[in-house]
């Protein structure tokens, strides 16, 4: 069986992780699409990472639901499996998904890059308290430091588009799973559509419709925590092939 499941906000909602949309996403009374912009770190830096660092506390002190434990038992059980996350927080990693099995496709929260050249690291959380309400500085070049995500307006890292290509590049899949995104991004219809053999299972968990809903060969409108432990159960006691 192959397999390729793509979450979204959804997913890590259920974890108390709140998501861009809605009044629940207000910081600050501040829109977060509004903040998670190249020009609002240029315009605020200061700003944008105190929104990010509160946002790393409250992952760190998050845990993977249902959802995520589902998704990791798929991926052990399945040679031929990729997971495409959009979101940027470390859940689906803490459920135990394999990372080379797992591609961040809007970038890592806990990475922190420079905005004039390439060097980047990762913050552990030690790093934490004493960057409190700095902006971090390069350390080989002195540029302000920015967090290791994908902003709106921004492009897509070539490193994860890249194995995401070489995944779909491979042969077609037997069930794709879109959980939790509304699918707002043309390119998550493009590789869920793009995956699939004739014939194959294509599943959409999402409570509301999304506009993979009509290609879908099984709607389960249910939250994921609550849905995905059934669909990967079923999965694996009668694989599709
Ligand atoms: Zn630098």
């Amino acid at each position: 069986m192959r397999v390729l499941v793509l979450t979204g906000a959804g997913v890590s909602a259920e974890s108390g992780i709140p998501t861009f949309r809605g009044k629940d996403g207000y910081w600050r009374n501040l829109d977060p699409a509004k903040l998670a912009t190249p020009h609002a770190f240029a315009r605020d830096t200061k700003l944008v990472w105190e929104w990010y660092r509160e946002r790393r506390e409250r992952i760190r002190n998050a845990q993977p639901n249902a959802a995520h434990e589902a998704i990791a038992r798929l991926a052990h059980h399945t040679k031929e499996f990729l997971l495409i996350t959009q979101n940027v927080d470390d859940l689906h990693a803490r459920a135990g998904t394999p990372a080379e099995k797992m591609v961040q496709i809007h970038g890592d929260i806990f990475v922190t890059r420079c905005s004039r050249c390439e060097f980047e690291r990762h913050d552990d959380e030690e790093d934490e308290p004493e960057q409190e309400h700095v902006v971090p500085r390069c350390s080989k070049c002195q540029g302000p430091m920015r967090p290791g995500v994908v902003w709106f307006g921004e492009q897509l890292a070539w490193r994860e588009l890249q194995q995401v290509e070489n995944f779909l590049d491979g042969r077609a899949c037997d069930v794709v799973i879109v959980a939790g995104t509304t699918a707002t991004f043309g390119y998550i219809i493009d590789w869920a559509l793009r995956a699939r053999h004739d014939g194959a299972q294509l599943i959409d968990v999402n409570p509301e419709e999304t506009p993979l809903s009509r290609f879908a060969t099984r709607l389960v409108r249910e939250p994921a925590a609550i849905a995905l432990p059934c669909i990967v159960e079923d999965l694996i006691v009668s694989p599709s092939d």
